[in-house]
């Protein structure tokens, strides 16, 4: 048993992926082809959006955002300390504070009440820094709740950045993942709902300015005239092979969300004595992951122990929350800070989840978790 299934996926769309990939072969064109502005153009499409811009990774995606907006030293971004390390890395390798955020238990996703005091309490003057944005994180493929999040957010003048690395194909009150923030960014990773065969990103946003700015800011800050950057930028293109493949897999992308969620309600019916993952009304997830809370960290360890007896494999996002990792330990936060990311991170255990987990498989998993097979 896989904890994500990539093989399966392959055997069946693998003559598009050559074909696509000959396709490229032949044109030639390794860097920028047409592959590029066709990926751009079919999920800005799904998305709903005006301008997709693909790029190198989910993380530079990130920054070349946080780079239109001009965000840097003397700057605070707010964001949540139970995500994946590159939401705040981006922050500060651009000089800004990331300044964290408590999540909600039941979403694992920023606590808009709890942004709402974090941002009214911010003392620019004392902390010498610019509240300038909020990058709510879309966890295991969950929209946080951008209602309450774009409210506060307007009420402070912040930009919203949805990190929609684990979230492309889900939805929040009739819009799509993507389309929910000022801007966002997704990512093409392996593992990710939507995975390429390496790394890859998108920036999507509907607004002309940034979508430019992003497109000079993925080749060396470029501008009208190829030998006159304007700007200082990175070198954040996506491969033209990368790009062919994930436009094969594309294809099949609406059919594996279906299943997805077949396996998620499979999951939720059966498993007993954990907390289980609840999508809330006029939500969609696209359940990248399926995390569920044990009751106390021993009890996790015995369903770790159990799970592994039986040769099923199982993840801990995130054992350690950011503001306890050591590349932060310059930001002063202490353990206690954010009592409800430590408890889940002490509690959270992610199950195999994707497309093609057969029943049979995910009834091992099932009796694991439930001890009725240990
Ligand atoms: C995967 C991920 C990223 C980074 O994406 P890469 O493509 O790996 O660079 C950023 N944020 C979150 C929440 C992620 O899960």
């Amino acid at each position: 048993m896989q904890f994500i299934d990539l093989k399966t996926q392959q055997s069946r769309i693998r003559d598009r992926i050559e074909a696509n990939i000959r396709a490229v072969l032949d044109h030639g064109q390794y860097v920028m082809g047409p592959e590029i502005a066709e990926l751009e153009r079919r999920l800005a499409e799904a998305a709903g959006i005006r301008h997709a811009t693909a790029c190198a990774s989910g993380t530079d995606a990130l920054l070349m955002i946080l780079m239109a907006r001009g965000i840097g030293p003397g700057d605070a971004v707010f964001t949540t300390p139970f995500t994946f390390i590159a939401t705040a890395e981006v922050i500060r390798l651009l000089g800004a504070v990331p300044v964290f955020v408590d999540i909600d238990p039941a979403t694992f996703n920023i606590d808009p009440d709890q942004l709402d005091a974090a941002v009214s309490g911010f003392d620019p003057e004392a902390a010498g820094l610019t509240p300038r944005a909020v990058i709510p994180v879309d966890l295991f493929g969950l929209p946080a709740d951008y209602d309450a999040v774009t409210a506060v957010a307007r009420r402070h003048g912040l930009f919203v950045l949805e990190d929609a690395a684990q979230s492309f194909g889900a939805a929040y009150r009739g819009r799509n993942a993507g389309a929910l923030g000022d801007a966002a960014a997704t990512s093409f990773f392996p593992a990710k709902p939507l995975g390429g065969y390496g790394d890859g990103g998108m920036c999507f946003t509907d607004d002309d300015a940034l979508a430019e700015a992003l497109v000079s800011i993925r080749v060396h800050g470029m501008g009208a005239d190829k030998y006159d950057n304007v700007r200082i930028g990175i070198n954040g293109r996506m491969d033209t092979l990368q790009a062919a493949v994930l436009l094969a897999k594309f294809e099949i992308f609406p059919e594996e969300l279906t299943r997805r969620r077949a396996v998620a309600d499979r999951y939720a019916e059966a498993l007993e004595g954990v907390v289980v993952p609840r999508v809330p009304e006029g939500y969609r997830s696209a359940w990248a992951q399926y995390s569920i809370l044990a009751e106390t960290g021993r009890h996790r360890k015995a369903i770790q122990d159990c799970l592994a007896a039986a040769g099923i494999p199982f993840a801990v996002y995130y054992p350690i929350p950011l503001h306890r990792q050591t590349a932060f330990r310059s930001l002063g936060y202490q353990e206690g800070d954010f009592p409800v990311t430590e408890d889940c991170a002490a509690r959270i255990l992610s199950l195999p989840m994707h497309p093609y987990l057969e029943p049979a498989d995910q009834d091992r998993i099932i009796g694991a978790v439930n001890g009725t097979k240990c």
